[in-house]
């Protein structure tokens, strides 16, 4: 399924706009990348000749090494955590390890939170940067974070995620913008050239700086004139 996250509606605007464009949607679960060829799970190949790969990514092995309890949904594949995520309280800390947080993909809350585990989306990870950089500076401000300062401090209000809503680009000036908390609730959910123009505009306030947000306009202007930059130097 394509954008699994939004409505049925939007799904299907979607998937008739790619298809118009030319792309061919093909179902089915990678189970082999050859040279010059995909394997599908049911048996089918995929030729190809440039492979462009952009589904989700798992737990770094890395992170899967960490032995820090793992938060709760992980799937196990041979004995080993697949997609565990390094398990946090409401406050976003390590609680086996003093002192430790985790932020983003690389994290999730522990079955005991009671609290779903979060998509690993950008939304996700920024909000809890943001509120990571909050609590440690409350920390400093009660004289902690000091080596060997063993302090207790009130660590305030506990993380807690709004979901602001979902956009994607479709291609050709098209996109999708759900606004809506979740599926079944009420709100802005459309699909067409304004949500490409909503998608273009939430996107510049994304960037940092008011120098780079004139930088991106200023070549979004020019790729709609002179079409798209691909020189390289
Ligand atoms: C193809 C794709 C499309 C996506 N599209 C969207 C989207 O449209 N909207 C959205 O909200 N989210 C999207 N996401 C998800 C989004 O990119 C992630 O949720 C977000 O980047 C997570 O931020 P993070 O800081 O946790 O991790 P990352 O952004 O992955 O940052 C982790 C950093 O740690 C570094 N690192 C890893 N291991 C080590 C190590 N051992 N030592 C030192 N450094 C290390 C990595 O190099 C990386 O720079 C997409 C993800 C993918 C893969």
């Amino acid at each position: 399924e394509i954008l699994s996250s939004f409505d049925v509606r939007l799904r299907q605007y979607a998937i008739n706009q790619l298809v118009k464009s030319g792309v061919r949607l093909v179902r089915g679960i990678v189970k082999d990348v050859q040279p010059d060829k995909l394997i599908l799970d049911n048996g089918e190949e995929v030729p190809y000749g440039l492979l462009v790969w952009s589904t989700g990514v798992g737990a770094s092995s890395f992170v899967k090494s960490l032995p820090f309890p793992k938060s709760h949904g992980g799937r196990i594949v041979n004995r080993l955590c697949a997609v565990c995520r390094i398990g946090v309280d409401e406050w976003l800390r390590v609680p086996s390890v003093p002192d430790v947080f985790a932020v983003g993909d690389c994290c999730g809350f522990l079955e005991s939170t009671g609290k779903e585990v979060l998509p690993a989306l950008a939304q996700v990870a920024e909000r809890q940067g943001l509120y990571l950089a909050r609590l440690l500076n409350r920390v400093m401000k009660s004289g902690g974070g000091h080596a060997n300062s063993q302090v207790e401090v009130d660590l305030g209000p506990k993380f807690v995620y709004k979901h602001l809503g979902s956009m994607a680009t479709v291609g050709r000036y098209k996109a999708l913008v759900d606004l809506r908390q979740s599926k079944d609730s009420k709100g802005i959910s459309i699909a067409g050239f304004a949500s490409w123009f909503i998608w273009r505009s939430a996107y510049l306030t994304r960037v940092v700086s008011w120098r780079n947000r004139l930088y991106v306009a200023i070549n979004w202007l020019t790729t709609m004139i002179f079409g798209r930059d691909i020189s390289r130097i």
